[in-house]
């Protein structure tokens, strides 16, 4: 998520581009450089091609945001959050917090983007047929074929494609069982991923160019989707309703707001092993009715201040001031609190109730309730 460049808001959605979109964007511009507008366009000069070649990539990555956007859009309108469209090596992805309620808002989200590609395609060859003149024919020729393209590789059957998707509403409507029809989707997910590998690879070594070994890339990047979409939803189910006051650490090790860094750093920190400790203020406090608590020192809080100065900071000084991205209520649901931890680079939120410390949640202690679950069967 750090790796990511926002480039702006539509619609009030975030659009960023993830670093690994600039090779396939290179990708691209130089194979229709070399390849399509080489065969098509034989009497324009190279620059002038290469020109063209990178203005065509960008409106076909603008054609993957409409496809995008459609989804979200979509989403949206159902009463989802969408936190954002990113685009990466494989296109793009609106990226969902929350599931689909329903299977027929699934159904709606799912068609909504090949649908939009569909309609580009449709317009970019129209296009292609009326203007005059010969490099707009040949670029929109290729943009309508390549959205065309898009729309129909969207719609295979394997989750998460968008037909993947379409798929499992279909089973969930028919069976009311949202995890079966996740886990048969997605093992057709998996299977034309390997499908995909085998292809690319068979292709690429009968001769084929570039492209096939591009499919045996994308069919391995489905493979490993489809079965981390399965895993997250499973996560998802088991965690939702539970309540972070049943999973917290209750005794926690705090941090006096007045000791300095130095000290932090070999008392707590090395000692402890915690990569991050809450700062509670001075003075006497009850435990049972919990710990003043004013801030959270992370790791990387320390590591904000320079080491020469670390005698003369004190822990309430560089730790985070409470916020929302670092505290949660007792009552929250313990899926929210893992979104909420992997957005944040700390790893750690504390339970505050009334401004008093009640625990401090973690990843470990997510996935230590999970493996009790599962070693009880439930
Ligand atoms: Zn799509």
């Amino acid at each position: 998520m750090t790796k990511d460049f926002r480039i702006g808001r539509i619609l009030g959605i975030e659009i960023s581009i993830d670093y690994t979109w600039f090779i396939i964007f290179v990708i691209i511009a130089s194979g229709l450089a070399s390849g399509w507008f080489a065969k098509y366009l034989p009497d324009v000069s190279p620059g002038v091609r290469w020109l063209i070649a990178g203005l065509t990539s960008i409106l076909f990555f603008a054609s993957v945001l409409l496809h995008e956007l459609s989804h979200s859009v979509v989403a949206i309108r159902s009463g989802l959050k969408v936190s954002g469209i990113t685009l990466f090596l494989f296109g793009g992805v609106s990226k969902l917090t929350e599931e689909p309620k329903s299977a027929s808002v699934e159904l709606k989200m799912a068609v909504a983007g090949p649908l939009m590609s569909l309609v580009l395609s449709a317009v970019f060859l129209a296009l292609s047929v009326v203007l005059p003149g010969g490099v707009f024919r040949v670029v929109f020729r290729y943009l309508g074929i390549v959205n065309a393209f898009l729309a129909a590789f969207n719609l295979l059957p394997g989750f998460p494609l968008d037909g993947g998707r379409v798929l499992r509403a279909g089973l969930w409507k028919w069976s009311s069982n949202l995890s079966e029809a996740t886990r048969i989707a997605s093992s057709f997910g998996q299977g034309l991923g390997i499908l995909l590998i085998v292809f690319g690879v068979l292709g690429y070594f009968m001769g084929g160019q570039f492209g096939s070994l591009w499919m045996a890339f994308i069919g391995w990047f489905l493979t490993q989707a489809a079965q981390s979409s399965y895993q997250q939803m499973i996560l998802r189910q088991a965690l939702t309703g539970v309540p972070v006051s049943h999973v917290m650490t209750q005794q926690v090790d705090a941090v006096p707001a007045e000791m300095p860094l130095d000290q932090v750093v070999h008392d707590y920190i090395m000692a402890r092993n915690h990569p991050a400790f809450p700062v509670i203020a001075d003075g006497p406090f009850d435990s049972a009715q919990g710990k003043h608590v004013v801030g959270l020192l992370c790791i990387t809080d320390v590591r904000g201040v320079p080491r020469e100065e670390w005698h003369g900071v004190s822990a309430g000084q560089a730790a985070s001031a409470l916020s929302e991205r670092n505290t949660v209520p007792p009552t929250t649901d313990a899926w929210e609190a893992l979104v909420r931890m992997s957005q944040e680079n700390c790893g750690r939120l504390l339970v505050v109730e009334n401004g008093l410390l009640r625990g401090i949640i973690s990843r470990t202690d997510i996935m230590r309730l999970m493996r009790s679950r599962l070693q009880l069967g439930v």
